[in-house]
């Protein structure tokens, strides 16, 4: 039986309503798929393109804006015979996740940036648009205030001031079809007020995503230590041996003892999934052959 898990972002916030609803309508548009043969390369694209569209979370519409109130996102995608793709910076693409599926699949690298990658989304026939909601640009303004020093934006704010709303908000999946495939993705529009061309683990195969024949895994929280740690690679290539549950628990417990921490969501080779975070919350959904639950239940 096939299974998706799908995450909404780990962080310092509280999940509500929205994100619940948000969340069960990506399973939801999985599962159709699944159900009817798709690949979980298709069910974890449908997935993230859903909470894409979906303002509450922060990829795709409704994105994090950066230090100069410009959206740039970054997905990858994942799947258990090392196919990959990624896209990092994007300013456009209305769907960064479906961008980085056709890296993967069109094109013989694994990673297109900045206006390249705007411009290959944009040849590849995928709708562009701007990306900033009301909400946003509201929030933007006020972060400006904040970090307004002597009339001059700081170049660098101290991100950690924003902490509670950094990157809340990304979304991510990881999927088993009805063949045994796996897949992970990852769509953020990153940190907040980051500096114009950061790119974070969304990007990152390795970092944000990671798949093999054992285990997928989509993972969420602060890019720049998730990058060093490869937290995503670490969980996936610990699952051959211990089982995801396990091995996202062990993912969580390095991050502990390196100070830091972050919300994961995995599935493996028999369709077990998994979840963990080691922040005050992580929104979540999944739907296997037992049903459907979120964070709610
Ligand atoms: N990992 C994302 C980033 O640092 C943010 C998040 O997951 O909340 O870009």
């Amino acid at each position: 039986m096939p299974s998706i898990i799908v995450h909404g972002g780990a962080g310092a916030y509280e999940p509500g309503k929205e994100h619940e609803r948000g969340l069960l309508a990506a399973v939801d548009a999985a599962w159709v798929l699944l159900e009817s043969g798709g690949s979980a390369a298709d069910a974890v694209e449908a997935a993230i393109v859903m909470m894409e569209d979906d303002p509450i979370f922060n990829a795709g519409l409704g994105s994090s804006l950066n230090l100069e109130g410009v959206v740039e996102c970054d997905a990858s995608i994942m799947l258990s015979d090392y196919s990959a793709g990624a896209v990092a910076a994007l300013k456009a693409a209305k769907n960064p996740i479906r961008a980085a599926r056709l890296v993967m699949e069109r094109t013989d690298h694994v990673l297109l940036a900045g206006e390249g990658a705007d411009s290959f989304a944009r040849k590849m026939g995928l709708p562009s648009g701007d990306l900033r909601t009301e909400r946003r640009i509201e929030l933007h303004r006020k972060n400006l205030r904040t970090f307004r020093d002597g009339g001059e934006i700081k170049f660098m704010p101290n991100l950690r001031g924003l902490a509670d709303e950094m990157g809340i908000g990304t979304v991510g999946a990881a999927a088993m079809d009805a063949e045994g495939r796996l897949a992970a993705g990852t769509s953020t529009g990153g940190m907040m007020m980051k500096v114009p061309g950061r790119v974070g683990d969304g990007a990152v195969i390795g970092a944000g995503t990671y798949a093999s024949p054992h285990a997928a895994a989509s993972a969420t929280g602060h890019g720049e230590a998730i990058m060093r740690h490869l937290v995503a690679k670490g969980a996936v290539g610990a699952a051959g041996d211990i089982g995801v549950r396990e091995a996202v628990e062990s993912a969580l417990e390095i991050g502990r003892f390196h100070g830091f921490g972050f919300g994961m969501v995995g599935v493996e080779e028999n369709g077990a999934t998994a979840l963990g975070f080691a922040t005050q919350a992580m929104s979540w959904a999944e739907r296997t052959d037992d049903g459907r639950r979120t964070f709610l239940e």
